[in-house]
């Protein structure tokens, strides 16, 4: 499903067309750090930081991880079916629907 530009119709926060078309799906300033605890190895600190993933072709997720994870680059260990959640939620976070983070993740796999 291709969605056009619409001439006159101003983008959501007033975006600009030109760079509407991507989306930057590692953008977390729309992902909420809630919780105390790492979603990787599930250590109880207060200094948790909101750290994307690429989860596969699932898509990109967001999870809270503490320092230590978060610089190791792990990405936690989770069921498909949770990844699915956790992706759906970021798209959320990003103002996106699961059908616009594919078309990304295309056009991203298309830059290699
Ligand atoms: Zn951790
Ligand atoms: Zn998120």
């Amino acid at each position: 499903m291709q969605r056009l530009p619409v001439l006159g119709a101003a983008p959501v926060d007033g975006g600009d067309p030109m760079t509407a078309r991507r989306i930057d799906l590692d953008d977390t300033s729309g992902c909420p750090v809630g919780g105390s605890r790492c979603e990787s190895c599930g250590a109880e600190r207060d200094d948790l930081r909101v750290e994307t993933a690429t989860l596969g072709r699932l898509g990109v997720a967001c999870f809270l991880l503490c320092p230590r994870c978060g610089d190791s680059g792990v990405v936690p260990n989770v069921a498909v079916g949770t990844a699915m959640r956790f992706v759906g939620q970021h798209c959320e976070h990003l103002g996106i629907d699961l059908d616009q983070m594919a078309e990304e993740l295309d056009l991203q796999a298309g830059d290699r």
